[in-house]
C-alpha cells in the first residue's frame, strides 16, 4: 500500500546528519509533505553504512553490517528497499580460542573446547543456573549468575573488555539486552556435541548482492535526492527570530524546524550550548572504530561470517569475509576480509599511519592461519571517530540534562550518536518513524 502525501509546505525542516536516521528521516517526511533538507558534511550520505568498491571489492567501511530484525515490519521494509538485490545467508561464525574454531555464541559450541575445558563450562553454567544469586549489579555479575564463571572467563569477559576497552565491573547492566539468555537444555546439547543455535534472530540475515550495505541508503536517497545536500558541515545553527539559520561558514540554509542526527559531541558546537550542557556532553564516553580492508588473490575456503578474536594479543576483535556475504563483493576467485578494531577516542592507532595498520593487522592474521599475507592484493584502512556510545553510570544523568537543553530550544535530537543510544539500523528507522508518528513503516515502501 502506498501512502498519499499530506502537504505541511509551511514548515521547511532541516535535518542535520545524512546517515540512516537521517536519510530516513527525509525519505517518511517528505512522503508526508514535509519540505525537508538533509545537511550531510561529507561527499557520500551513509555515515556509518558507507560501502566503498574498490579494484572489484566492496567492502563496508564502517564496519561490517548486516540485515535482521525481531521487528518484522521493519524488516519488512529494509528487504523491500533492496527489491531483488539481496541474498539470504546462514550464518556460520565462530571464535577464535587458543587456535580452535569455537561455534558461535560460545555456549552453543562446548563441543569444540578440549574435554577438560568443555566439562568445566558445563558444569559452572549448571551450577550458575540453580543456584542463581542475587540480582547482578554489573555485567561481571550478570555473566557469572546466566553463564557460570568459565564461560564468562573463557571467552565473554575478555572480548567484552576487548571490544568496550573498560573493565567489566564498570560496565552497567544496560548492555544487557543484548546479550543472549540461552536456555539450560541448548547448552547441555551444545556440550554433548548435539547442534543447537543461539541468538537465533540474527541465523539467517539479509545483505544486499550489489553495492555494500550501502545499497540501502541508497534505495531511500533515490525518492529523496533533491533533498539531500552533501558536502555541507553545518557549523553554526541560530534560532533567528523564530528561523533556524544553519551555517558551513559560507553558506547559510533556512528552516523552520530542526533534526539534529549528528553526534552530540558535535551538536553542542553547533548549536553553542551552555558551558554545563558542553560539560555533561563531554562526561559522555564513546569508543571510535579503525577497519582494515583486505582483498585475497584466493577464495576463503572457511566459508565464515565472522570470526571473533577475544585474545587480548591482537588488535582486531572481529573479522567478516564480506566475499561470504555475497560473491559480488570481491571478483571471481578472489574473497575479502574486514578486520574490525575498537579504539579509546585518543589512541595512538589514530594516529598511525593507515600502511603501518595494515601491515599490522595483516601480519597477526597471517600468524593466526586466517590469510596468507602473501595473497593480499588489496588493503585499505578507514577510521571512525563515532562508533560504539558507551553506556556507562553517568550516562542516564547527563543524557537527561542533555536532552532537557535541546527540547528547550525545540531541536529534535534523533539517531545512534544524536540519542546515545547503542542502536541497530532496525531501530533507527524505528524511532524515526515513532517521531513521525507512523506506525506501520512497510506501508512506506
Ligand atoms: C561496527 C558496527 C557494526 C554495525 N553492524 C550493524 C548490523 O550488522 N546491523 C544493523 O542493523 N546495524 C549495525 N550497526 C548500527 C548502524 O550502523 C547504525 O544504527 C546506523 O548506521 C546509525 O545511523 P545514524 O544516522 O543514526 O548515525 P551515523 O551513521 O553516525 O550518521 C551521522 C551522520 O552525520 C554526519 N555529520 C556529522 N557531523 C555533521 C555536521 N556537523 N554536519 C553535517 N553532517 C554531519 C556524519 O557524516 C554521518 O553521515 C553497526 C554499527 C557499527 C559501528
Amino acid at each position: 500500500m502506498s501512502v498519499k502525501a499530506v502537504k505541511h509546505e509551511a514548515t521547511r525542516v532541516g535535518v542535520l546528519g545524512g546517515g540512516l536516521s537521517g536519510i530516513a528521516y527525509a525519505y517518511f517526511s517528505s512522503r508526508m509533505g514535509f519540505d525537508v533538507t538533509v545537511l550531510e558534511k561529507n561527499s557520500v550520505p551513509g555515515g556509518l553504512m558507507r560501502s566503498i568498491v574498490e579494484e572489484g571489492f566492496t567492502f563496508d567501511i564502517g564496519g561490517s553490517h548486516i540485515i535482521f530484525s525481531k521487528d518484522t515490519d521493519v524488516l519488512s521494509f529494509m528487504l523491500s528497499l533492496l527489491r531483488g538485490n539481496r541474498i539470504e545467508n546462514r550464518r556460520n561464525t565462530a571464535i577464535l580460542y587458543k587456535g580452535r574454531l569455537v561455534k558461535y555464541p560460545f555456549e552453543n559450541g562446548l563441543s569444540d573446547l578440549p574435554f577438560l575445558e568443555n566439562l568445566s563450562c558445563l558444569l559452572h553454567f549448571l551450577y550458575a543456573r540453580i543456584w542463581r544469586k542475587r540480582e547482578p549489579g554489573n555485567l561481571r555479575e550478570f555473566f557469572y549468575n546466566s553463564l557460570g564463571s568459565a564461560i564468562s572467563e573463557k571467552y565473554l569477559i575478555p572480548y567484552n573488555e576487548k571490544i568496550w576497552k573498560m573493565s567489566i565491573e564498570d560496565m552497567s547492566l544496560g548492555f544487557i539486552g543484548r546479550i543472549p539468555n540461552p536456555k539450560v537444555l541448548d547448552v547441555v546439547k551444545a556440550s554433548l556435541g548435539i547442534g543447537s543455535e543461539g541468538y537465533v534472530h540474527q541465523l539467517f540475515f539479509h545483505y544486499p548482492r550489489k553495492g555494500g550495505i550501502q545499497a540501502l541508503i541508497e534505495s531511500l536517497k533515490s525518492s529523496v535526492q533533491e533533498h539531500v545536500v552533501t558536502g555541507f558541515e553545518a557549523k553554526n545553527a541560530e534560532n533567528e527570530s523564530g528561523e533556524w539559520v544553519v551555517s558551513n561558514g559560507h553558506v547559510e540554509k533556512v528552516f523552520d524546524r530542526i533534526v539534529s542526527t549528528i553526534p552530540l559531541h558535535d551538536a553542542v558546537r553547533v548549536f553553542n550550548a551552555p558551558r554545563y550542557v558542553k560539560s555533561n556532553v563531554e562526561r559522555l564516553r564513546f569508543n571510535s572504530l579503525v577497519t582494515v580492508a583486505i582483498g585475497l588473490e584466493e577464495l576463503n575456503v572457511k566459508g565464515l561470517s565472522w570470526l571473533y578474536i577475544p585474545d587480548r594479543n591482537i588488535h582486531p576483535h572481529r573479522v567478516s569475509f564480506p566475499s561470504n556475504f555475497s560473491p559480488e563483493n570481491a571478483p571471481e576467485g578472489k574473497s575479502s576480509i574486514l578486520a574490525e578494531i575498537t579504539v579509546k577516542p585518543d589512541d595512538r592507532l589514530l594516529r598511525t599511519s593507515c600502511d603501518e595498520v595494515a601491515s599490522m593487522v595483516i601480519e597477526e592474521l597471517d600468524k593466526l592461519k586466517i590469510i596468507s599475507k602473501n595473497k593480499v592484493v588489496y588493503r585499505n584502512v578507514f577510521q571512525h571517530k563515532y562508533a560504539y556510545p558507551i553506556l556507562d553510570s553517568n550516562y542516564q544523568e547527563c543524557m537527561e540534562r542533555i536532552r532537557a537543553f535541546f527540547n528547550e530550544i525545540g531541536v529534535e535530537l534523533i539517531g545512534r550518536f544524536a540519542e546515545f543510544k547503542y542502536i541497530n539500523m532496525d531501530d533507527a528507522i524505528r524511532n524515526v518513524a515513532n517521531r513521525l508518528g507512523i506506525h506501520k513503516v512497510s506501508e512506506y515502501a
